[in-house]
């Protein structure tokens, strides 16, 4: 049986990881389905992160994290995790072909992006639709894109974009923005990036090719279209908290009406040896110093419980 599971790879279980090796817990597993990193790998650019002054992009911010946090005896194991229960004393974690059995556990699983409900969107994802400009920014270089948002990410994307496409058009559907002020002041002085705001998004549309464009209507019901091979949605995040999710469709532990897990200030759960850590825990900040914050709390907790 495994002393310690981590579900998930990015800041907070990475932390989580290197706080319980090397703090003494054996047998330490972080189950990650792709390389570890998490979101913020592919995230443009990070400046917020105490002690790094240099401005990283997310796949080189989180590379030492890689060598690091593996350099006590934390193992990777290259599983999806599909669900955990508990049974008696123990957790068990299920895969597409076995089970996993584990003394406690650390949820990491965090947040992915949601869905805007566009028309459209669906249908040319991956097609000229993205939600990533690190992954496909360069596609658009020179050419005109859009980007719809109003918060952080939306925003900080698009100066990203605006450093490789001719122009930015940034679609928000208020007249504010729920960014970080610091971050709308760069955006506004930004001559690449056209603000257009006050609108309710109609389409994104195109052909067989892909996109050719988005519409959308002003406050007077106007209908105005942009001609842009590329849109780029940043409308927020969607809890990953599926696999807390029993076959009855109760959750193993107490979850808020957002979807997230309640956790104490230790990072615990309410079920005893399950803790939840960064985006997808109660009332997080969504800061990657938050999340491996969280993940020390956690891994700090179970070595204590231990004695
Ligand atoms: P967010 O703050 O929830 O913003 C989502 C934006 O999308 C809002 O402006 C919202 O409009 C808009 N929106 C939502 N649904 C929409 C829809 N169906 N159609 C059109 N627009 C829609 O999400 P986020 O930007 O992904 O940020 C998530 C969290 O991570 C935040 O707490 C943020 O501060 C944090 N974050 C921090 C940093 C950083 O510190 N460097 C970077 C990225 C993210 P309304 O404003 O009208 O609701």
């Amino acid at each position: 049986m495994i002393d310690l599971a981590v579900i998930g790879g990015g800041p907070a279980g990475l932390t989580a990881g290197l706080y319980a090796t090397r703090g003494g817990i054996k047998n330490v597993v972080l189950f990650e389905k792709g390389l570890p990193g998490g979101a913020i790998a592919s995230s443009s650019e990070i400046e917020n992160y105490p002690g790094v002054e240099e401005v990283k992009s997310g796949m080189e911010f989180m590379e030492p994290w890689n060598r690091q946090c593996f350099r006590f005896g934390l193992t990777h194991q290259m599983d999806e995790i599909l669900k955990v229960r508990k049974e008696n004393e123990k957790f068990v974690l299920k895969t597409y072909d076995k089970e996993i059995e584990a003394k406690n556990v650390i949820v990491c699983t965090g947040s992915t992006p949601k869905k805007a409900g566009f028309k459209g969107e669906d249908k040319f994802y991956g097609k000229g639709v993205s939600n990533c400009a690190t992954c496909d920014g360069f596609f658009y270089k020179d050419k005109e894109v859009a980007v719809v948002g109003g918060g952080d990410t939306a925003l900080e994307e698009a100066l990203y974009l605006s450093n490789i496409a001719s122009k930015v058009y940034l679609l928000h559907r208020r007249n504010e923005f729920r960014a970080a002020p610091s971050t709308i002041e760069k955006v506004k002085n930004n001559n690449k990036i056209e603000l257009i705001l006050n609108i309710h998004i109609e389409e994104i549309f195109g052909d067989e090719t892909g996109v050719n464009g988005i519409k959308y209507k002003d406050k007077n019901d106007n209908i105005s279209t942009l001609s842009v091979p590329g849109v780029f949605i940043f409308v927020g995040m969607n809890i990953n908290h599926d696999i807390l999710k029993q076959d009855d469709g109760s959750f193993i532990c107490e979850i808020n009406k957002k979807g997230e897990v309640v956790v104490d200030l230790k990072m615990r759960t309410t079920l005893k040896g399950l803790y939840a850590c960064g985006d997808i825990r109660e009332d997080a900040s969504r800061q990657v110093v938050c999340a491996a914050g969280d993940g020390a709390t956690a891994a700090i907790e179970i070595i204590n419980s231990l004695h």
